[in-house]
């Protein structure tokens, strides 16, 4: 099983990510939570990252792709898994695309959670006050909503036309999403 969430800040995929993961049995791969604790770490890539992360902007393409692929191709051999924060633009997906279809590894499905800016604020908001993560602050959220326009959301084209998309409202509570797509998943037999 090979999937990856695609939705803006605050939409609830790692929780989703969570769900799924322990549900088929396979990894759950976030590419914000491998990137956060390079920085905890203080390691190169860590030390590399860490202004990008507090500003909202992506992480350089390469940094990234070297960081995750390895882990991708390796949860693949134990089940598979379920991306959640990877791709985050089209070079990302395309690179990461030629380097599955060569080993056979093509995701099944993109799910795409539908949350409106006004929502992905408001839960951001609560989850400074609860997580207190550094890049959960007003400004910094606001422009990784339009990092999150610019460059994430034109790959849900790209997943369209591959027709692996799955489209949930993800503005419903979290265990109707969590149903919804298991159902949408379940009819494309996966
Ligand atoms: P997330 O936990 O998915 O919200 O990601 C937090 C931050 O990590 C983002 O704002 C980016 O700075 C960085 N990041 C996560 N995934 C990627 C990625 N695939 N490409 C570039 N930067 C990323």
């Amino acid at each position: 099983m090979r999937l990856l969430m695609l939705a803006p800040p605050g939409a609830g995929k790692g929780t989703q990510a969570d769900r799924l993961a322990q549900r088929f049995g396979i990894e759950h791969i976030s590419s914000g939570d491998l990137l956060r604790k390079e920085v905890a770490e203080a390691t190169p890539v860590g030390m590399l990252a860490k202004s990008y992360l507090d500003q909202g902007d992506l992480v350089p393409d390469e940094v990234v792709m070297k960081m995750i692929l390895d882990r991708i191709v390796d949860a693949d051999t134990r089940g598979g898994y379920i991306l959640d924060g990877f791709p985050r633009n089209l070079r990302q997906a395309e690179r990461a695309y030629e380097v599955a279809k060569d080993l056979g590894l093509t995701i099944d499905a993109a799910i795409h959670l539908d949350v409106s800016h006004d929502e992905s604020i408001r839960r951001l908001l609560d989850r400074h006050g609860s997580q207190g993560r550094a890049d959960d602050s007003e400004a910094t959220i606001r422009h990784r909503l339009e990092v999150f326009e610019t460059a994430t959301l034109p790959l849900l084209n790209y997943y369209e036309d591959r027709g692996v998309l799955i489209r949930i409202n993800g503005e419903q509570s979290v265990d109707v999403v969590t149903e919804e797509i298991l159902e949408a998943l379940a009819a494309r037999g996966l």
